[in-house]
């Protein structure tokens, strides 16, 4: 038998209804054995997440104010569950205790982490599968740091004797027996651990989209879904801000080269997007897997003539930059330029100091600065062997009369980045996915 890790978001769990479509999902592959669930989400847009409530109700208890009102709301958010499934289950003793320990100054983590633990025990019960708290299994140090080994240890010994089980999301414990959450989101991360740990043939990772799109649905109508991704095509695009998983969820499942599949819990029978390694062929619209932009970049362009010649003139810019505390994206380079693109959070309130710096230490002939932005990424793996990628797509930006200024092609050949006005992104997104999904160029 196959084993299957299937991870539900909030909203895949956030009422009786979408707890049915989950159980029907999961029963209909007898390989989905191990289910990590979030606590609910939302249930229309200005509805509010179970673990934004309970984080309020700790503020609040922080503040040593009554929260009384939002816990009821908690409260009966799961009673609705409980009893639209018409389960024979009592919630009441866990959210009494949850409440006093509130009261009584429980953490923050702990507090948040009830969310997905309440959830787990009515996913467990309406399956008919063993619940595993998260705590017994993933672990931190005692500095809060993930233990990675420790608990892919902990894992493959506790679920060795489970057939199928339940493992609520988001949060473990650390030595003292404290819980510790992952940042927001981290249901995700559960579940790659657990995969990893029992060795699963598949990650699902259940939401409420199905897949990737190539480009971002609010800027392009209806963008075709991306089938199959590499992981290293997806940190492209994720870094874009293309986002469905957790970033960081990745790893554990990258290292064990398990795949992982984006699916829709509303649309069960949507292909969904497979993220892959490296290794297995795939094959892209048009010669790209997707195009995504982000705005909010300065280019600090330097130009000496004969730099390419003067020794340690790269080591010294990036000193300064370093000894700034800032970080940079990107350092295309000429023969007598370099620029530098650095996102404009880290820049904020240093450009001045930097810029004196670099005239002072390095006298260049000029330093330009291009502020308000824009990086587009064009990512695709099939780009290293396809010629006339480039071609197109300057030839689409060139059309809509967007400037073009910056160019940076990862020596990878998987991606082509161009800088550009902050104001243009949305148009350069539109005609490069056109050129390349319709062939419009
Ligand atoms: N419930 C947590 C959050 O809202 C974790 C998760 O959903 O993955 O961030």
């Amino acid at each position: 038998m196959g084993v299957i890790v299937a991870k539900f978001g909030g909203t895949s769990l956030s009422c009786v209804e979408q707890f049915c479509k989950v159980r029907d999902i999961i029963l209909s592959d007898a390989n989905r054995r191990y289910v990590i669930p979030s606590a609910p989400g939302k249930r229309y847009s200005n509805d509010t997440k179970i673990t934004d409530l309970l984080y309020m109700c700790h503020e609040r208890a922080r503040q040593s104010l009554a929260f009384d009102d939002i816990f009821n709301v908690i409260a009966q958010r799961y009673k609705e569950i409980i009893e639209g499934l018409d389960l024979n289950l009592d919630l009441e003793p866990e959210l009494n205790e949850i409440k006093t320990k509130i009261q009584e100054g429980a953490s923050a983590d702990y507090t948040a982490s009830r969310g997905e633990y309440l959830n787990g025990i009515i996913l467990a019960e309406l399956l008919g599968y063993d619940f595993i708290d998260a705590a017994d299994i993933i672990l931190f140090d005692s500095k809060g740091a993930f233990d990675s080994e420790g608990t892919n240890e902990a894992v493959i010994q506790r679920l060795q004797h489970h057939e199928r089980a339940v493992i609520p999301g988001f949060y473990g414990s650390m030595p003292d027996g404290q819980i510790k959450t992952f940042s927001r989101g981290g249901s995700d991360i559960t579940g790659a651990i657990v995969a990893r740990g029992v060795n699963a043939d598949i990650y699902e990772n259940w939401t409420d989209v199905s897949g990737f799109m190539m480009a971002d649905p609010k800027i392009v109508d209806n963008p075709k879904p991306i089938r199959k991704i590499t992981y290293r095509e997806l940190r492209e695009l994720a870094y874009m801000g293309a986002s469905v998983l957790h970033a960081d969820s990745i790893f554990p499942v990258k290292k064990a080269g398990i795949p992982v599949h984006i699916k829709n819990t509303n649309a069960p029978s949507d292909p969904g997007t497979i993220i892959v390694n490296e290794a297995e062929p795939v094959c892209c619209t048009g010669g790209i897997t997707g195009v995504a932009g982000r705005k909010g970049f300065t280019v600090t362009a330097i130009e000496k003539t004969f730099l390419h010649d003067e020794l340690g003139f790269g080591r010294r810019l990036l000193s300064i930059i370093e000894s700034n505390g800032i970080s940079f994206e990107h350092m295309p380079s000429g023969i007598d330029t370099i620029s530098l693109v650095i996102a404009d959070s880290q820049l904020d309130g240093k450009l001045e100091k930097v810029l004196k710096e670099i005239k002072e230490q390095l006298k260049p002939d000029s330093v330009e600065v291009y502020s308000n932005m824009a990086l587009i990424a064009t990512v695709g793996r099939g780009m290293a062997r396809t010629p006339g990628i480039a071609a197109k797509l300057f030839t689409a930006l060139g059309r809509e009369g967007i400037n073009v200024r910056m160019i940076d092609q990862g020596s990878s050949e998987i991606n082509i980045i161009v800088g550009i006005e902050n104001e243009d992104m949305e148009d350069a997104v539109r005609a490069i996915y056109h050129a390349f999904v319709d062939g419009d160029s």
